[in-house]
C-alpha cells in the first residue's frame, strides 16, 4: 500500500514561520545557547531553541551529521513512508534549524571553559561565548578495524540491526560481538534473515543472563565461540568472511550476505574529561531531565548520554528535551553577563 500512497501537503497558512526567529551576535558577542555536535540531537534542540527566540551557534565538527551521515536507507523515522537515505535526513534537519536562524559553522570544538561564565568555546581559534551549552556530541560505532570493513560499510556491513535489517530478508548473516548490544542484534535479524550466526571472540557471552539465554535457546541462532572475525572480503558487496578460531587455532573463510559489528560505542566525550561527570565508559550522566553535573546551563542530549535506544528518532526527542530545557533556564536565569 505504501507505493500508492499519495502525500498531499497542505498549502502553508498566511503567516506561516518562514522568517528566522533568532537574533545572530557578531563575532565576540555571546549567544544565548551553544550546541555542539550536529546529529538529531544537536540539530533538533536548535530547532526549538532558535524556534525559542533564543540565538543559537551550531559547532557542528568539520565532518558533520553524525552517524546517519555514514547509513544509506532510514526507514524507521517516521515521517518519511518511502524511507529516507541518512545524508538526506540530515541536510533537511540542519535547514530546517538554519531556516529559524541557527547559525551552523563546520568546525570543532578545541576547547572548552565550563568555569567561566558565560562559557567560553574556543573552534577554529575563534572564542565563542554562550549563556547556555548543549552537548550533542553523539558516539561512534565502535569498529573492528579489519580489512574490508570500511570498504564495504553499508554495503553488506553495519551496525545496526533495527535499521539495516530488512534488507536482509532471507540471507545469512553474521552478528560480532557477545554483550547484549550483539544479543539484540541477532534477536531482531532472526525475523527476517534464513540464518542467524553470531561470532563471539571468547567462549561465553558478557551479556545478561536474560538476553543470553534467549539467544542460546533460539534454534534460530547458531554461535561460533572462540571466533575471531579477521576480513570482510567482497567487491561491490560483502560476499565473505574470514574468520579465526583461536581454540583450533584455524583460519577459514565463509559467505555472507551481511555482517553486524555489535561490540560497543564510544561516546565522543574526550573533550569534557574531568570537567563534566560521565560513567566509567565516558557517557555523560544525565541529573535530572536534561541536566548534567554542571547543573547551571549545561544540558546534554542523545547517543553521548544514551547508550541505550541509541535511534535517530530518540536522539530528536532528547535534543527536543534538551532545548526546551535550554530556554527554560535562560528565561529564569539572572544573568550575570
Ligand atoms: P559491551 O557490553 O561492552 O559488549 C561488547 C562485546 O563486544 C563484548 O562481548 C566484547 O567481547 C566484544 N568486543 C569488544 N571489542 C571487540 C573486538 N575488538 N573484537 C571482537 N569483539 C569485541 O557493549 P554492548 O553490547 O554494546 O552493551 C553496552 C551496554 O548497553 C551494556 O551495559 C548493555 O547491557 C547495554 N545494552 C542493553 C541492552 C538491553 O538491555 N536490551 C541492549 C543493548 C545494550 P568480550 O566479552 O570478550 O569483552
Amino acid at each position: 500500500m505504501a507505493n500508492n500512497l499519495k502525500v498531499e501537503f497542505t498549502p502553508k497558512p498566511a503567516g506561516h514561520a518562514s522568517a528566522k526567529l533568532a537574533g545572530r551576535p557578531k563575532e565576540g558577542e555571546l549567544w544565548d545557547v551553544a550546541i555542539i555536535g550536529s546529529g538529531p540531537a544537536a540539530l533538533t534542540a536548535a530547532i526549538y531553541t532558535t524556534r525559542g527566540a533564543a540565538s543559537t551557534l551550531i559547532i557542528g565538527g568539520e565532518i558533520w551529521g553524525g552517524q546517519l551521515m555514514l547509513t544509506t536507507t532510514v526507514d524507521n523515522f517516521p515521517g518519511f513512508p518511502e524511507g529516507i537515505q541518512g545524508p538526506d535526513l540530515m541536510n533537511l534537519m540542519r535547514k530546517q534549524a538554519e531556516r529559524f536562524g541557527a547559525e551552523f559553522i563546520e568546525k570543532s570544538v578545541a576547547a572548552i571553559d565550563f568555569d567561566k561564565r558565560p562559557f567560553e568555546i574556543l573552534a577554529g581559534e575563534v572564542k565563542y561565548l554562550s549563556k547556555t551549552v548543549i552537548i550533542a556530541t553523539g558516539a561512534d560505532t565502535k569498529w573492528l578495524g579489519i580489512p574490508g570493513e570500511e570498504k564495504l560499510r553499508g554495503r553488506g556491513v553495519s551496525s545496526c540491526a533495527p535499521c539495516d535489517a530488512p534488507f536482509f530478508k532471507g540471507k545469512k548473516v553474521l552478528v560480532i560481538g557477545g554483550g547484549d548490544s550483539a544479543m539484540e542484534e541477532a534477536l531482531v535479524l532472526t525475523k527476517y534473515a534464513s540464518k542467524v550466526v553470531i561470532a563471539h571472540r571468547r567462549n561465553e557471552f558478557r551479556a545478561s543472563a536474560a538476553m543470553k539465554n534467549r539467544v542460546l535457546e533460539d534454534k534460530g541462532i547458531e554461535v561460533l565461540w572462540n571466533t575471531e572475525v579477521k576480513e570482510f572480503i567482497g567487491d561491490s558487496k560483502l560476499e565473505r568472511i574470514k574468520f579465526f578460531n583461536s581454540k583450533e587455532n584455524r583460519e577459514y573463510e565463509e559467505d555472507f550476505d551481511g555482517a553486524f559489528v555489535a561490540i560497543g560505542h564510544i561516546p565522543a566525550t574526550e573533550k569534557f574529561k574531568g570537567k563534566i561527570e560521565t560513567d566509567e565508559r565516558g557517557y555523560i550522566i544525565v541529573k535530572d531531565k536534561s541536566k548534567t553535573s554542571l547543573e547551571d546551563g549545561v544540558f546534554v542530549a542523545g547517543d553521548v548520554h544514551d547508550n541505550y535506544y541509541r535511534q535517530a528518532i530518540t536522539a530528536a526527542g532528547f535534543g527536543c528535551m534538551a532545548g526546551m530545557e535550554a530556554l527554560r533556564f535562560l528565561d529564569k536565569s539572572v544573568p550575570t553577563w
